[in-house]
């Protein structure tokens, strides 16, 4: 094992057994709790028992992401059903009403029983109501809203309680279930979200619809979509 100390190299947690570097094939090595590069991501362990493996050569991750974005490499990403994926809708009037920049959500799901959604609120505390109110109302601490400041403020919220209205959720999405390109995951498996959230970054500045983004978007489906 290469101690590599300048970036981070190619690794993935509690791999299967014999799983290999998919740059240079070599079987991958758990890393060293201390004085290699990717140490430090012992941090992130969830479970007891969990391993952390790297790529003994030291292959970049960089390099690994990129050919996984084009198709040409696979990471194992998080099983999730249709039925554990939540939508949020938002709406806002932002740059439509003039000094009018509020944001409210609803949370939805077709499922069994038809369309299901809730609408996203929140009980106010001092500073959330103090940037709510306007100078012809005001909002007081305490006070339940549906109404929010910002959208990540919003998606905060969403996140906290999607999982209560429902239960087999593992997933919120900003979008819709018929989108055909990457979408932001707000909340989900890490691996899952951060492959999705990747794909969406290099979607966007691929400008989208150019040979590279299209490529993205194809791939999206593949993974995202079944
Ligand atoms: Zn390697």
């Amino acid at each position: 094992m290469k101690m590599i100390t300048k970036y981070e190299v190619y690794g993935l947690w509690s791999v299967k057994k014999d799983s290999s570097c998919p740059l240079c094939k070599a079987k991958l090595e758990l890393v060293p709790k201390e004085g290699h590069y990717n140490s430090e991501y012992w941090g992130r362990q969830r479970d007891d028992g969990m391993l952390l493996y790297c790529c003994p050569e030291g292959c970049s991750l960089k390099k690994a992401e990129e050919l996984y974005l084009y198709g040409e490499l696979t990471l194992p990403i998080e099983k999730v059903k249709e039925d554990e994926i939540v939508y949020i809708d938002t709406l806002t009037w932002d740059g439509l009403t003039a000094g009018a920049s509020h944001y409210y959500g609803k949370i939805r799901q077709f499922n069994d029983s038809g369309l299901e959604e809730y609408e996203v609120s929140v009980v106010l505390d001092e500073h959330m109501a103090a940037a709510l109110s306007e100078p012809d109302y005001t909002y007081e601490v305490g006070d339940t809203s549906e109404r929010f400041d910002s959208e990540k403020q919003l998606f905060a919220r969403a996140a906290e309680v999607y999982k209560k209205h429902f239960p087999k959720a593992k997933v919120l999405v900003d979008g819709s279930d018929c989108a055909v390109e990457p979408q932001l995951v707000i909340d989900g498996p890490p691996n899952y979200k951060a492959t999705n959230n990747t794909m969406l970054q290099k979607f966007r500045s691929h400008g989208e619809y150019t040979g590279n983004g299209i490529k993205v978007a194809k791939k999206w489906r593949k993974l995202f979509r079944k």
